[in-house]
């Protein structure tokens, strides 16, 4: 088993995917509240379901990779929509939440695995950089997806799963969608601008923390193999981030790696900064080898450093403390 399936495990990275940690989140906190009960698990709700979602190009695609691969779909009561586990190709869906909610999360975990069949998501070998671009990137491809069937839904004169999305703490996402194609009537236009969207929401700092968590474990190991591997974003979104026809619906990749996009906070930086440091003395690598000049680190008053910065502020003041000590002790000496 890789680093990272052991890391998945412990850490169930992909159930925070669906909102475990979103308390904002409405349907969720509905969860939470409900009293134990018998939710509809039968296999009519299924089938309503399956059904709903052939109404849409994306659903029907959806299912029909589901088949191909000989995944099941099941209901399994949880407090989290829904996850896929590649392990017992299977997708699991919580019957305590409505038929919309579990339509756009079924889109969502398919689209993981998707991705999954495509290349695998994170791996140890890859920069600090590359794993949060990549982890950026592989959530919203999946948040953009669920546009993609919302949109589709209200052509077909069903507004449910938009209405239900609006809901949700991703409803600029579904804005921007709708926002773009009302004006160039492009989807892959407007799947982009849903994309851009995701980088802004209150939700992508916990993602963020996960994969900080999972350096953690990485330089932990210490492997002078690990940390090695740089990505190209265009690369990355060319194989990944495709519309129906296998086409790239993100126009500017290099927009993810920008300042804005691109960023942890500075709380993040520094448990980053706590993790990376001892893995990068020992293995001899600069900031620079390890993407940390392109990690960016969003300040309260709007501006940005980067990771090599902060490490770069944070060994000026170590070495200030020490200048100072090593004087008082001169002092103390005479
Ligand atoms: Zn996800």
């Amino acid at each position: 088993m890789s680093l990272y399936d052991e890391f998945m495990k412990k850490s169930m990275i992909r159930q925070f995917h669906c909102g475990v940690q979103n308390e904002t989140h409405k349907p969720l906190a509905k969860a939470f509240t409900a009293d134990k009960k018998d939710y509809d698990q039968s296999p009519e709700r299924m089938e309503r379901l399956k059904k709903m979602l052939m109404k849409s190009q994306i659903g029907r695609e959806t299912l029909d990779f589901l088949k191909e691969k000989g995944s099941d779909l099941v209901f399994e009561d949880m407090r989290y929509y829904g996850y896929f586990a590649p392990d017992k190709n299977l997708v699991a869906l919580s019957p305590r939440f409505s038929d919309e909610d579990l339509a756009i999360t079924f889109v969502h975990e398919v689209r993981h695995a998707r991705q999954d069949s495509i290349m695998s998501n994170t791996t140890p070998d890859m920069t600090p950089q590359t794993m949060l671009k990549n982890g950026f990137l592989i959530e919203a491809d999946a948040c953009a997806a669920e546009c993609v069937l919302a949109h589709q839904m209200m052509d077909k004169g069903d507004n449910s799963i938009f209405e239900a999305h609006q809901k949700t703490a991703y409803a600029p996402m579904s804005t921007a969608f709708e926002k773009e194609f009302a004006k160039s009537k492009d989807w892959n236009k407007a799947r982009d601008a849903a994309f851009m969207q995701w980088f802004h929401l209150p939700v992508k700092p916990s993602y963020a923390t996960q994969y900080i968590d999972f350096m953690k474990e990485i330089a932990k190991d210490g492997s002078n193999e690990w940390f090695q591997h740089d990505m190209d974003i265009k690369k990355m979104a060319g194989k990944l981030c495709l519309d129906s026809d296998g086409k790239c619906y993100i126009g500017n990749a290099k927009m993810i790696e920008a300042p804005e996009r691109l960023n942890i906070s500075e709380k993040q930086a520094a448990a980053m900064i706590q993790a990376v440091k001892p893995f990068m003395k020992k293995n001899n690598r600069s900031a620079e080898k390890m993407g940390l000049d392109k990690i960016y680190v969003a300040h309260a008053d709007g501006s940005y450093t980067t990771v090599r910065d902060e490490m770069k502020k944070q060994n000026a003041k170590q070495n200030t403390a020490i200048r100072n000590a090593a004087a008082k002790g001169r002092r103390g000496g005479r």
